[in-house]
């Protein structure tokens, strides 16, 4: 058997990660205003074989923890013991708000607004400029993990860029039910990544500051699927569904203020027309009808009781074909992982640095 080539070392900062070798390296950003240091912590696994450089960030939305927990079980994942290239995985980008629950960063701006960020910025910018100068210039592929925020759970979708072949086939390989396409907006993560040529996964699935084990797995799989498609790990990539791909999304809003009642739930296809839920008037002198002005997919809505005029209530990907559609989300709610949990999803623990894999 011929021996085949190994890799080199991997260099982050000033750390050399020897091949087959995993190893957390931490980036300096700034001090707290306690004079304790902000450290972006990476986790770098790299494989004995080369192989492309794939980056998953999560919690660049403090609370939003679904993501920091399938980095937390992709690191402890037996099947990435064999990898080629490498996977820089980092579940907590925005450790301040990860700390206070929070979205934001502690002066209340969103990071997810201060990319590509810059030296002489606001503390978020200065951690937007080290994941993007530091980090992701050095992978050749981003997963990036969301949820929706606090009681607005979101179906399991992948968003991706137009135009870009490259996301779209990563895209169908992570098959999510959904896949929606569209123009990030300026000062994203999304953006900057775009802008550098990376391809680009949004992944987005549940709720802030919930777990949600169905999103969960979906994630899990997701990227051990776009990790196969890359060639890092053994086992061909497999398309378990075929995702539906919307290039557009709206929200149907309260028409008037009062209590809330969801009659549809998330991932069902409906046509224009349909009643997705009702308004009433706590007073009791009626309830006002939420329709669907477009037929589309439900991916998104509030659990919220109360809700004023106008709040968003309910978050749908257009459709073209319904009756496609409709064939399409039958067959993947046949699919989806079901909520039980069970012993794989919570594998003994191990230390997980410096370990060899
Ligand atoms: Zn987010």
């Amino acid at each position: 058997m011929p021996k085949r080539p190994a890799a080199d070392p991997f260099r982050l900062g000033d750390v050399d990660v020897a091949p087959g070798t995993r190893q957390r390296v931490l980036l300096d950003v700034g001090t707290f205003l306690t004079s304790e240091p902000l450290r972006l912590a990476v986790h770098v696994l790299h494989g004995n074989r080369p192989g492309p450089v794939l980056l998953v960030t999560a919690a660049i939305h403090g609370d939003e923890t679904n993501g920091t927990e399938i980095v937390r079980r992709l690191l402890r994942d037996r099947r990435l013991n064999r990898l080629a290239g490498t996977l820089l995985a980092l579940p907590i980008v925005n450790r301040p708000g990860f700390v206070t629950r929070s979205r934001y960063m502690p002066d209340r701006r969103d990071l997810n607004r201060l990319f590509p960020g810059s030296t002489g910025g606001s503390l978020g910018s200065r951690l937007a400029r080290v994941l993007t100068e530091e980090v992701v210039q050095r992978a050749d592929v981003v997963l990036d993990l969301h949820t929706g925020a606090v009681n607005r759970p979101n179906f399991p979708q992948i968003r991706i860029c137009p135009d870009r072949d490259k996301d779209l086939e990563l895209a169908r390989v992570f098959s999510p039910p959904v896949i929606l396409v569209g123009h990030p907006k300026e000062g994203t993560f999304r953006h900057a990544c775009r802008t550098l040529g990376k391809p680009f996964l949004l992944y987005e699935a549940g709720e802030a500051l919930r777990l949600d084990t169905p999103a969960i797995r979906f994630g899990v799989e997701g990227a051990v699927s776009v990790m196969r498609q890359l060639g890092m790990l053994r086992g061909k990539a497999t398309v378990r569904r075929l995702p539906l791909v919307a290039s557009r999304s709206f929200w149907e809003r309260a028409p008037a203020g009062g209590i809330f009642t969801p009659l549809v739930p998330l991932g069902k296809a409906v046509e224009a027309g349909t009643q997705l839920g009702f308004v009433a008037d706590p007073h009791g002198s009626g309830d006002t009808p939420v329709i669907a002005g477009k037929a589309g997919v439900l991916i998104g809505r509030t659990n919220d009781a109360a809700a004023d005029e106008g709040d968003g209530l309910f978050h749908l990907a257009s459709l073209e074909e319904l009756d496609r559609a409709e064939s399409r989300i039958a067959r993947t709610a046949e699919t989806l992982p079901t909520a039980h949990e069970d012993e794989d999803d919570h594998p003994v623990p191990y230390d997980s640095l410096n370990d060899t894999i």
